[in-house]
């Protein structure tokens, strides 16, 4: 299926209920870290952790739709991707319009706040790569997990740099650029599911 370069090793069907706990295991950590980074970034008046909490919702989505081809419910594949893709673009869209909102306004985050939570993005994102790892090591998506979490933990990395910019210029535009990366990601990732989507919706092929 197609995916924003992130279906973090998702393609193959394991039938080991090992596998399958690790599933709901990263699938719950993505899913609070969410809530967390969402939460936090409008707390913190923060785009750019709004903008990286959306890659952890796509990737929720992801294991939950693993874990529902795993359990045969593959009919229900391409309507729960459309939903996943119309949700990412909405989400990803909505924080583009804040970013052009809080530039406008030359508003600066809170950088105290930024820098913990992405950290804790950072680590999250490590976590649920050791534990797929583990799982999945010497197999041929190995190379999938490996550069899905090498670009989770790169945009982890840039939401802190950009904290730092904040804390050192006092300005909001480290916050803003790192956002219009992130969220750009979210949207054109989001439409691509889309159209993939409304494809197999259009021509189930059973
Ligand atoms: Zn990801």
């Amino acid at each position: 299926m197609a995916e924003c370069g992130c279906s973090c090793g998702t393609k193959q069907p394991a039938v080991d209920p090992a596998y399958r706990r690790v599933l709901w295991i990263v699938l719950a950590i993505n899913a609070a870290m969410f809530g967390i980074e969402g939460v936090s970034g409008l707390i913190a008046g923060s785009v750019a952790l709004q903008g990286d909490s959306l890659d952890f919702l796509g990737d929720a989505a992801n294991y939950g739709i693993a874990l529902m081809v795993l359990g045969r419910a593959v009919a229900w594949r391409a309507g729960a991707a459309m939903l996943k893709g119309l949700t990412m673009a909405g989400f990803g869209a909505a924080v583009l319009a804040s970013t052009a909102w809080r530039a406008l306004h030359q508003g600066v985050p809170d950088a105290a706040l930024m820098a913990p939570v992405g950290a804790l993005a950072l680590a999250a994102n490590l976590y649920a790569a050791y534990l797929l790892f583990r799982w999945r090591g010497g197999d041929s998506n190995m190379r999938s997990v490996w550069l899905c979490s090498r670009n989770d933990a790169l945009v982890n990395i840039a939401v802190l740099a950009a904290a730092g910019l904040v804390a050192v210029t006092g300005a909001g535009w480290p916050d803003w650029l790192v956002a219009l990366f992130i969220a750009g990601i979210a949207l054109s990732g989001g439409i691509s599911i889309i159209r993939q989507a409304s494809g197999e919706l259009r021509a189930p092929t059973g």
